[in-house]
């Protein structure tokens, strides 16, 4: 079947006289930020001049399942967080004993910070609150999930026992908080974002936990870092001042054999038109070039070493 796949696409592409090449983009869900940036990095891309990739931007579950579609080729390029980005790469958590070594970075993107939301009428007011809740800590193709996990862990919480684990796709879950159905939900992600901006303007008030005590958890797994994002983001929220956490960056990642052009053409259209790029969300405010080389934990793609070199972000 997958020779007569591949078979097919050849004959397309050939009749297309190879004057465009298709390749995607795996996302995330509508209401997060990954599907906003993957549609924007699609549009630098097309609207490049001589540009000859037709780019779609597809919305998944998130980072777990743009690695593993990245990896079994049915996408070219995901986005994900660097922490899933790392554990897929070095054979840990979802890839346990499977290390993803032709996985590629490609750059980075916007910082992303583990949310903690939950209803003001459930009484959770700290993480410790959980025990006991009906608490979403996502579907299996999340990012999100193993943050969640972790934390709870950190915390002494049983992911299992003590709490009534939900593994909700993040596009449902400001409605099942509104419909109180779920307590709290955990979501990794830029600010801000339309799952949060839903959940913040709802009937049942909901507020945001903080994410403190996390020492042991960052010592462990040094691509955590401590963060914070300001309420003031969700104008109809309860709270005020910044909500502290832990967060990591979001990047691009290929594959090995993706052709070094195909990926040279892309960065080369999102690094010379950042600030086009960056006025697309809002979480995309703080880019620069040099940040965004950083969060690679799988070794650097070549299309993309070539650009970097070029115009001096990295030495020759
Ligand atoms: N970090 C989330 C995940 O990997 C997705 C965030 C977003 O869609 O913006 O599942």
């Amino acid at each position: 079947m997958k020779i007569i796949l591949a078979a097919l696409t050849l004959l397309f592409l050939s009749s297309c006289g190879n004057s465009q090449r298709f390749i995607s983009i795996g996302t995330g869900s509508q209401t997060g930020v990954y599907y906003p940036v993957g549609g924007a990095i699609k549009q630098l891309v097309e609207d490049a001049p001589g540009n000859t990739l037709n780019v779609s931007a597809k919305a998944s579950l998130g980072s777990v399942q743009n690695i593993n579609d990245v990896m079994n080729g049915s996408i070219t390029f995901g986005i994900a967080q660097s922490d899933r980005q790392y554990q897929a790469y070095n054979g840990l958590s979802n890839w346990n004993g499977d290390p993803q070594t032709d996985l590629r970075f490609v750059f980075s993107l916007h910082p992303e910070v583990i949310t903690l939301i939950a209803a003001e009428d459930s009484g959770i007011v700290t993480a410790a609150d959980l025990k006991g809740k009906r608490i979403n800590l996502g579907s299996p193709g999340s990012g999100h999930r193993g943050n969640a996990i972790a934390i709870l862990e950190t915390l002494g919480i049983d992911p299992d026992e003590d709490i009534q684990a939900e593994s909700l796709t993040i596009k449902e879950c400001a409605s099942m908080i509104q419909d109180n159905r779920i307590d709290a939900y955990f979501f990794t992600v830029g600010h801000p974002n339309g799952s949060i901006t839903e959940a913040t303007t709802g009937r049942r008030k909901v507020r945001f936990i903080p994410i403190t005590g996390m020492e042991s958890l960052i010592e462990t797994s040094p691509f955590y870092a401590e963060t914070q994002f300001p309420v003031k983001l969700y104008p109809q929220a309860i709270q005020t001042g910044e909500v502290e956490s832990i967060g990591m960056l979001t990047t691009l990642v290929t594959r090995s054999d993706t052709p070094d052009d195909i990926v040279y053409a892309v960065v080369k259209a999102v690094f010379e038109n950042l600030d086009s790029l960056k006025e697309q969300h809002p979480a995309l405010q703080g880019l620069t070039p040099e940040g965004m080389l950083k969060g690679g934990n799988a070794p650097l793609h070549p299309g993309a070493e070539k650009y970097y070199q070029e115009v001096g972000l990295l030495e020759l």
